[in-house]
């Protein structure tokens, strides 16, 4: 059943219930004050009458000591005559209780009369022949005797309004349960609109449309949990977004990583072949067996440069305090032999936090790549001739830590690919690179150690005039939260 369902059927039975007692307590109360103030004037109207028949017995002759029977009824049938619209029902009994006058259609039993003594004045309410009575009895005392007067006065005027009553209620109870009904499902309809849209919002993204959201209408608990929802939704279209372009790269690599392969794999297994079935002269034998070696070196750096990203990836850098003049003087020695690249370099001293055997990695990876940028004949612009072939490697405090950069006035590398160098494979011109055994993992492995230092790579380069790649490290220890 439907929330709003609920919601109108639950609030109709609590009116139905309310609608209900108030209304009984209410035409009760009503019938209860109609028939006590019946009751009052039956009273009223008993005490009056016995006063009048003891006011009669007055005028008796005196030579009755007591009052004889035949006045009894001589006085009864004259009280009888007197009531209102045509007489009175009343009945006269003795003192022994036993009946003297009785009026055509007083129709009670001996009940009160039994009870009352002649102390007491005593009613009830009876029903007799489909009408309701106030029945009193009271007692007289007239001319030494002691008589009972019985009185019944007509009330059911009282319980026929009553009646009435509860007809009444019931039929406007109906009618507002009804108008309520009507008024309950809109108010209902509207209530849980918020409701309606949540749900749909999880149908449609259940569905797999992740940048759907449910639309906030108002400010209360339910707008509350719409928008809680939503920022649940971002959240979760984040982390799928970061998923599917971690399995996209994922894919990309194993497609690059099995191109790779296959490319030296291939020139192996034709040499090996020649080798096994022709008989080669001694030169050519030499020439197959040096392209074997060549391209198994190839594939074993690879592997090697592949481990080394997968442990880079897995690791925490462990930083420790390292004097950037120490790693300058390892760069500078590392590089004294190149000869064919003018390698400056320049530093300020500072204390940087770092792990200096993977930082080292990252800068020869660099420098490698710079001087294979500037290499005679690399493509550099006449104009930016005079600078051609020579690479800086400069390290100075700026705000933030300490920036290392290096920089070449080789070919540069075009916009559209600069973004794309540091994904592992990737090398802009495939023929060129591999001609000097690069296999586009460098960058890769650069990214990924700089990660670990919770640094990145920054590219700055321009096709014909030169690339400058730095990074930042901190001076200071710094606990980094994931
Ligand atoms: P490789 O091992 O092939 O050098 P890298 O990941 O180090 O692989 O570099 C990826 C590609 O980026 C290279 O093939 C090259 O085309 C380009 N590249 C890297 N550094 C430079 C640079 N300083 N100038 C121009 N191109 C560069």
């Amino acid at each position: 059943m439907k929330f709003s369902i609920k919601l109108v059927l639950s609030t109709m039975i609590v009116l139905a219930l309310a609608l209900g007692f108030s209304g009984f307590y209410f035409v009760n109360y009503v019938f209860e004050t109609s028939l006590e103030r019946e009751v009052g004037q039956a009273l009223d109207e008993s005490s009056i009458l016995s006063f009048a028949f003891e006011t009669a017995a007055l005028n008796v002759p005196l030579k009755y000591s007591v009052l004889p029977d035949s006045v009894v009824e001589e006085i009864a049938s004259k009280l009888e005559m007197g009531g209102q619209g045509g007489g009175r029902l009343l009945r006269i009994a003795d003192e022994e209780k036993n009946i003297l006058y009785t009026s055509s259609g007083f129709a009670s039993d001996e009940g009160l009369l039994l009870q009352t003594d002649q102390h007491t004045k005593s009613y009830r309410v009876i029903c007799a022949q489909d009408c309701f009575y106030v029945h009193t009895c009271v007692s007289i005392n007239a001319l030494n005797r002691i008589l009972y007067l019985e009185t019944m006065k007509d009330v059911t005027g009282v319980f026929t309004e009553r009646a009435l009553g509860f007809s009444l209620y019931r039929k406007v109870t109906v009618v507002l349960l009804l108008t309520s009904t009507v008024i309950m499902l809109i108010i209902a309809s509207l209530l849980t609109k918020p409701i309606r849209l949540l749900t749909r919002a999880t149908r449609e993204m259940a569905a797999g449309d992740y940048s759907y959201r449910a639309r906030q209408i108002s400010r209360d608990e339910l707008g509350q949990l719409t928008g809680d929802f939503n920022r649940m939704a971002n959240a979760l279209e984040e982390t799928i977004c970061k998923l599917e372009e971690e399995i996209e790269a994922r894919e990309e690599f194993m497609g690059a990583f099995a191109h790779e392969l296959k490319t030296p794999l291939t020139a192996i297994i034709g040499y090996a072949d020649m080798l096994r079935s022709h008989k080669l002269d001694e030169e050519k034998s030499i020439m197959s067996a040096n392209y074997i070696y060549t391209e198994g070196k190839r594939l074993e750096a690879m592997s090697f440069r592949l481990l080394d990203i997968i442990v880079a990836k897995q690791e925490e850098a462990r930083l420790q305090e390292t004097q950037a003049g120490e790693m300058f003087a390892y760069l500078q020695e590392m590089f004294a032999e190149k000869k064919e690249v003018e390698i400056r370099f320049s530093h300020e001293e500072a204390v940087v936090w770092m792990e200096p055997n993977l930082i080292k990695t990252v800068l020869v990876n660099l420098i490698d790549n710079a001087c294979k940028a500037s290499e005679t004949g690399a493509g550099a612009d006449e104009a930016a001739s005079d600078m051609a072939g020579v690479v800086e490697v400069d390290g100075k405090v700026v705000d933030g830590g300490y920036r290392i950069a290096v920089k070449d006035y080789g070919i540069g590398i075009p916009e559209a690919e600069q973004a794309k160098i540091v994904k592992a494979f990737y090398m802009v011109d495939k023929s060129r690179a591999r001609s000097k055994n690069g296999a586009g993992l460098g960058l890769a492995l650069c990214a990924e150690i700089l990660k670990i230092h919770h640094s990145e790579l920054q590219i700055e380069s321009k096709v014909g005039e030169g690339s400058c790649f730095g990074f930042i490290l901190p001076t200071e220890n710094r606990t980094y939260e994931e």
